[in-house]
């Protein structure tokens, strides 16, 4: 492979021993912060009730002093009713008496209903500020237990990070734009190996979907220094070691004039297995032939 896919390559390999070791923090600490997050939704909780509950005081203050201000005003009416001059003007107090007592009574009732609230609140936010409480210290003897695998999970990223950091640089900016954005993709699996199938024949298919690729992509990757998208999963195409030229590439048909070095070898080796096959046959053909022969003639 050419420079650009090979330094990809080592990206790649950094950047997934990377995510691998954020991964192992990452499901380390998976408890503790689901621990947090239940410790959080707590807090919002008694905050919510802590605001209801104000709210309703206010609600409930504000009764009071309506029933306070009606009391005045009922008191007042009292004494002009006293005052009156004649029966209509008293009958006309003692109305206007009676409906100041009924809003009052109304208003009575709703503050004792809000009061009831509030005590009930009052018993929730209380039980609810306890268990809160308690997932905290929950929350905080986990974090404490934790605290040495942690610790180390995060020296291992650390010291991941400058391979793949050095490994990045080494990648042209075009080229490492191509790597992020399909890493972003794919939680990291920004490239797939090549492949092949079947030994004997010339053909290819990407590892990550498996989708045959054109029979050149080796060639195209080995000879040249360009990136090559699979055309299905469009992450970019690597040859993997496991897969050298020798392994490759198809010796089939033999080059009409090759050097020699490569050809006798195979030759041989065809020649051998061909003289296998005509070991195992020789001994029944003349027999058969013969007893053939015979029961014609
Ligand atoms: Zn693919």
């Amino acid at each position: 492979m050419g420079p650009t896919n090979i330094a990809l390559v080592q990206l790649y390999q950094a950047d997934m021993a990377l995510r691998a070791a954020q991964g192992r923090l990452e499901a380390a600490t998976k408890n503790v912060r689901i621990q947090e997050r239940r410790v959080r939704d707590l807090e919002q909780k008694h905050s919510g009730q802590l605001q209801a509950l104000k709210e309703q005081q206010t609600q409930a203050a504000q009764l009071e002093l309506d029933i306070k201000t009606r009391d005045a005003r009922i008191e007042r009416l009292r004494g002009q009713q006293q005052a009156a001059k004649n029966n209509k003007e008293y009958q006309a107090f003692l109305i206007e008496i009676n409906t100041e007592k009924v809003d009052r009574s109304k208003a009575e009732e709703q503050a004792l209903k809000i009061m009831e609230q509030v005590e009930r609140g009052l018993v929730e936010v209380k039980e609810l500020a306890t268990h809160m409480e308690g997932e905290k210290v929950k929350s905080q003897t986990m974090k404490d237990q934790m605290g040495d695998t942690v610790a180390a999970l995060q020296a291992e990223i650390d010291g991941l990070r400058p391979a793949r950091d050095a490994a990045a640089a080494a990648v042209s900016p075009k080229a490492l734009m191509a790597f992020e954005r399909l890493a972003d993709r794919f939680e990291g699996e920004a490239m797939s190996a090549l492949s092949k199938p079947d030994r004997r024949r010339e053909e290819y298919v990407c590892t990550a979907c498996m989708m045959d690729l054109v029979t050149d992509v080796y060639n195209k990757l080995h000879a040249r220094d360009e990136l090559i998208f699979c055309p299905s999963c469009h992450r970019i195409l690597y040859i993997p070691d496991e897969l050298p030229p020798e392994a490759a590439v198809n010796k089939k048909k033999p080059p009409r004039e090759k050097p020699a070095g490569d050809v006798p070898a195979a030759t041989t080796r065809r020649q051998e297995s061909a003289a296998d096959v005509l070991k195992s046959m020789t001994p029944d053909e003349p027999e058969d032939g013969e007893k053939s022969e015979q029961g014609h003639g």
